[in-house]
């Protein structure tokens, strides 16, 4: 085991939405080159769990530390922070006004003072890095489903990110698409250098990328080990979640039916 400083490393944490604890006792700690896979059924907490990371929601309880340092309260330092996260967050959030390339190139024109042409240079870089060179002036509407999603990641990538952080990144691709955007997951981290998080409720097109997995599930972490040992648990919470059967020990029902607004 090495003793660098993992990427992130949560500690006691606890989260509360709505007054309630959707997570307690989570301790993680995510070490730099892996690719760690948070899985967990609808409304478990894995979305809250990233919006810990990223400095949206603060803890109840315990520590959030990324990137070698605790996440500041909303902040100058937290912007400062964010700008090492790479985030590509549950749908695109693509502009449908702009192309391809000046979706890419957002990020650069909010964060730095570079030049256009340099700026145009770096976004066909990523575009190149995510197999979409040729689709830098094509409009999201003139983009398949995967596309759209790869262009996503060009955007999330502008900036150098060290942590990539993806929140079902697999949402309404098909089979094809989502093979296609988990190997280009895999192969971003390790080219790049990079550490990813992936949440996502697609056990079995994310595992095989994974080093790492957690199942979080009835308010906390149920499993962490290898995706073989997950795979190979006798666990009930982990055969039900993995089966995805409705009756087991995870309830089907998760959330109690007065926070079932949100
Ligand atoms: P997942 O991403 O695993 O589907 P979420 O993290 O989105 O789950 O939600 C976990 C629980 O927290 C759910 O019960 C959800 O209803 C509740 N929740 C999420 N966001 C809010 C919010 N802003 N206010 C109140 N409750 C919330
Ligand atoms: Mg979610």
């Amino acid at each position: 085991m090495t003793t660098e400083t993992p990427i992130v490393r949560l500690t006691d944490l606890r989260l509360d939405r709505g007054g309630r604890a959707v997570l307690r006792d989570i301790n993680l700690s995510v070490p730099r080159g892996s690719i760690v896979a948070v899985l967990g059924p609808s409304g478990s907490g894995k979305s809250t769990l990233l919006s810990a990371l990223t400095g949206e929601l603060a803890p109840a309880a315990g520590r959030v530390e990324v990137l070698g340092r605790e996440v500041p309260r909303p902040s100058r330092a937290l912007l400062e922070l964010r700008k090492g996260l790479g985030v590509l967050l549950q749908g695109n959030g693509l502009l449908t006004d702009l192309t391809a390339a000046e979706n890419v190139a957002l990020p650069l024109r909010t964060h730095t003072d570079l030049p256009d042409a340099l700026i145009r240079r770096l976004v066909l870089m990523k575009l190149n890095a995510v197999g979409l060179r040729a689709a830098a002036d094509a409009y999201p509407r003139e983009l398949s489903g995967g596309m759209a999603r790869r262009v996503a990641l060009a955007r999330a990538l502008a900036l150098d990110p060290p942590l990539m952080i993806y929140d079902e990144p697999l949402t309404g691709l098909d089979p094809i698409a989502s093979g296609v955007v988990m190997s280009l997951v895999r192969r971003l981290n390790d080219t790049l250098g990079l550490t990813s998080i992936i949440v996502t409720h697609h056990v079995h097109e994310t595992l095989p990328v994974a080093d790492h997995a957690i199942v979080i599930a009835n308010g906390g972490i149920v499993f962490s080990g290898t995706p073989a040992d997950l795979e190979a648990s006798s666990d009930p919470l982990v055969q039900q979640f993995l089966r995805g059967q409705p009756d087991g020990p995870i309830a089907f029902d998760a959330a109690p039916r007065t926070a079932e607004a949100a």
